[in-house]
């Protein structure tokens, strides 16, 4: 078997498969030198100083498998069953593959130097410019753009966050919603900017697609990021955005599912039966567990993933946890006074719970995730009230 790709989507298949009884030979590639590792903190705890080394805690000699580290996977060969990996230390046969080349963070056009937060490196990199009066501007108000704006104001810096939409997170949120964080900008003393577009980075700064030029010691682009699928053109899998997986995770050829060849975590658009669509989602929680299903799958056992989608964020001081997926849902309602402290948000159609957004608020989030893992009907007049746990106001 072999595993591309060393973040925690590669490490969780090389341990699922040792952990279902695969005795035979394994190897993970990884371009990355270090052993894998987790990134959510390293817009937080490592950013703040407060953490350097986020290896995920594996045991390599247990677990019998050869770490190709510092390495990349350049194209694939698919043969009838099997085939081969090329790689920049030679070409690697297998019978099994696991794609998890995850993602890289998307740039904008300029010629001036910019920061992006994917690796250890680059957080590191952009610790060392985090210091007292720095100028920092960070282009992007998603989660990863408040995040570096937490951190970089507790360092002292003077913060800017330049955003092309109408209000913070509203890709993921909706402006509406999103613009309720806006404030924590504010308190923070960061200067949140919006409705503004980046036309280019430029030497000591940036500048705005209406010609307004941001003065800055470190520009920081936060804008998404592309899966790493490059290297998989001309080997015939059937890659949109992503890797088109079935709900199996297993890959394609012109819509044929191959049993021999999975892929898991950023990289991969897989079949939710839940909800009737691909998925490509780019959280921890799925890198944390869709590997079962994987390794499951590549052992030829019979394995659906299936999951409600978990992402959480620390911003400004606060836990922002979202669960479910709220497109197309019917109405929206709060659970408390976001004015006023914690407060959730609940996506509804008819009596089921689509989605959660939880600010400060963790039980909420455990709870309505668990109800709609179940697909359970809740009493939507109750939901409403903070003072009533999410459980109780399931219907028997
Ligand atoms: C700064 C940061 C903060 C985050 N915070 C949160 C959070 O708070 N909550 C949350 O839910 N999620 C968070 N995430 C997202 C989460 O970390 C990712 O979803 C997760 O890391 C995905 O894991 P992965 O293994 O699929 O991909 P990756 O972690 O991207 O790992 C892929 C690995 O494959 C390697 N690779 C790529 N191409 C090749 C190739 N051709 N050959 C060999 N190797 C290759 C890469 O170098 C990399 O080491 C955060 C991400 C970042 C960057």
């Amino acid at each position: 078997m072999v595993v591309v790709g060393g973040g925690l989507a590669g490490v969780r298949a090389v341990e699922a498969l040792r952990a279902r009884g695969f005795g035979g030979g394994l190897t993970l590639v990884s371009a990355e030198a270090h052993r894998p590792y987790d990134r959510p903190p390293l817009s937080k705890a490592v950013l703040a100083g407060d953490a350097d080394d986020t290896a995920v805690d594996a045991d390599w000699d247990a677990l019998r498998c050869d770490l190709l580290l510092g390495e990349r996977a350049t194209a694939l060969r698919l043969d009838g069953r099997g085939g081969a990996v090329a790689t920049t230390a030679g070409e690697l046969p297998f019978d099994g593959l696991v794609v998890a080349t995850g993602a890289t963070p998307v740039t904008l056009p300029g010629p001036g130097r910019q920061h992006v937060l994917r690796t250890l490196e680059d957080a590191r990199d952009l610790r060392a410019r985090l210091v007292p009066g720095a100028r920092v501007v960070i282009v992007g108000a998603g989660w990863i753009g408040a995040e570096v704006a937490t951190a970089a104001a507790r360092k002292g810096g003077r913060v800017t966050v330049v955003e092309a939409g109408p209000a913070p997170l509203g890709h993921a949120l909706g402006a509406e919603l999103g613009a309720r964080t806006a404030p924590w900008y504010a308190e923070a003393g960061v200067e949140l900017r919006t409705g503004a577009g980046v036309a280019s980075v430029e030497d000591g700064g940036l500048l705005l697609a209406d010609g307004t030029r941001i003065d800055a010691d470190a520009v920081v682009t936060g804008v998404g990021v592309r899966p790493n699928v490059g290297w998989l053109s001309g080997s015939g899998l059937d890659v949109e955005r992503g890797v088109l997986t079935d709900s199996a995770l297993r890959a394609s050829v012109d819509g044929t599912a191959r049993p021999d060849v999975v892929a898991v975590g950023d990289c991969a658009a897989w079949w939710s039966r839940r909800y009737g669509r691909r998925l490509l989602v780019e959280h921890w929680d799925t890198a944390l567990n869709a590997p079962e299903t994987a390794a499951a799958t590549l052992l030829g056992e019979a394995a659906e993933y299936d999951a409600v989608p978990y992402f959480w964020s620390e911003q400004f001081g606060r836990m922002v946890q979202y669960a479910g997926r709220h497109e197309g849902a019917e109405r929206r309602v709060d659970r408390g006074d976001p004015a006023a402290g914690p407060w959730s948000a609940l996506w509804l159609t008819g009596d089921r719970i689509d989605a959660v957004l939880a600010v400060d608020r963790p039980r909420d989030l455990v709870q309505a995730r668990k109800i709609m893992t179940t697909g359970a009907a809740v009493d939507s007049e109750k939901v409403t009230d903070p003072n009533i746990p999410l459980r109780q106001c399931v219907r028997a």
